[in-house]
């Protein structure tokens, strides 16, 4: 038994999702390969070797491989596929493109945002928004998987360097789709999925320069991102990449302050696993002090202030 592990990376520096992923891999109880798909990604590809609980780190360097669009990447996994029972990739961005694409072409049903390692063969995954938590077990030859890595620590270095082995690469997948732009929004913030504090807002925020006003020198001090409930995003407070939940991101933060915001399932569906959460609300009878470990009943835009100048 081998486990291919998609690694989610931007050449220069392997994504902590990933060191994520091998935790989860790890757990499956079996060999773990790292693929580094990409160009001049050997920087990358020392960062996986230096991870515990590798045994080779395939390094497929191509022009098509680049940008890890999920046409040549799958062609890729594809072909080194015979060797393993389990392809696993984080559920970034990325994974979430290529895996489907891969599960297709082997034919095979994909597991998707799986939280917890049962066994080899099993997962649970949540439904529902996360209302229910589903057991999968998958009986397919080749079991493709990805992980929603909030749920699991980051592998830790290794005593000595796993091997990094060249790939060979095909041109197959490469005419599918092309690279055209990466428009990256402007943010000197830390980034929402991988930040240790978030302090989020909502519609209670009432404008887009009152949300900025109020939440960003709280962030300031914390260092933190700034996350938005979908009613503050719909009503155009904060764009879309800051949403948290169902729709939006999936964040599991050290601490997620939220301001403002009622607890809809859906907006717990995406911050729930926070270590620990603060809530501020007038209204105490809110659902998301049900999550809270620690709530404020009073205004935000009396509190937020206060707390910043105590910061
Ligand atoms: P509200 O529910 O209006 O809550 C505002 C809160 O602010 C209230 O609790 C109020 O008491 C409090 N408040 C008011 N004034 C103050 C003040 N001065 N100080 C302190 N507190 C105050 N939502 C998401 O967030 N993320 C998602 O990804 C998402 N996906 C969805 C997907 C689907 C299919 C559907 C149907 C809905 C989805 N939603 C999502 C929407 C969700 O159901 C809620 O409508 C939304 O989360 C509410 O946002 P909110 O808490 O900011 O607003």
């Amino acid at each position: 038994m081998a486990i291919l592990l998609f690694a989610d990376h931007d050449n220069a520096s392997l994504s902590e999702q990933t060191a994520k992923a091998l935790t989860a891999a790890a757990q499956i109880g079996a060999e773990v390969d790292i693929l580094i798909a990409g160009k001049d990604a050997a920087a990358a590809a020392s960062q996986a070797a230096a991870l515990a609980g590798v045994r080779n780190v395939l390094l497929a360097e191509a022009d098509a491989l680049e940008h890890r669009l999920a046409e040549p990447a799958a062609a890729l996994i594809l072909s080194l596929a015979p060797g393993y029972d389990t392809i696993i990739a984080p559920a970034t961005t990325t994974g979430k493109n290529v895996l489907p694409r891969v599960a297709a072409l082997l034919d095979v049903m994909q597991v998707s945002e799986v939280t917890e390692i049962v066994s080899a063969d099993t997962f649970k995954r949540p439904i529902y928004a996360g209302n229910a938590i589903e057991v999968v077990q998958s009986t397919d030859a080749t079991r493709v998987v990805t992980v929603r890595t909030a749920g699991f620590a980051a592998a830790g270095a290794g005593s000595a360097a796993a091997p990094v082995v060249a790939v060979e690469t095909t041109d197959a997948g490469a005419a599918l789709s092309s690279f055209v732009e990466n428009i990256l929004s402007a943010n000197d913030r830390p980034d929402l999925t991988s930040a240790k504090i978030i302090v989020s807002g909502g519609r209670a925020l009432g404008s887009d320069e009152q949300f900025r006003a109020v939440l960003n020198p709280v962030a300031d001090k914390l260092g933190a991102a700034v996350g938005a409930s979908r009613a503050a995003v719909d009503s155009g407070y904060a764009p879309n990449d800051l949403q948290v939940g169902q729709t939006g991101k999936v964040v599991a933060p050290d601490l997620y302050i939220a301001c403002g915001i009622s607890g809809a399932i859906q907006h717990l569906a995406g911050m729930k696993d926070s270590k620990i959460i603060v809530a501020i609300n007038t209204d105490e009878e809110a659902p998301i002090f049900q999550v809270a470990d620690y709530g404020i009943v009073g205004d935000l835009f009396q509190i937020l202030p206060e707390l910043e100048s105590s910061l």
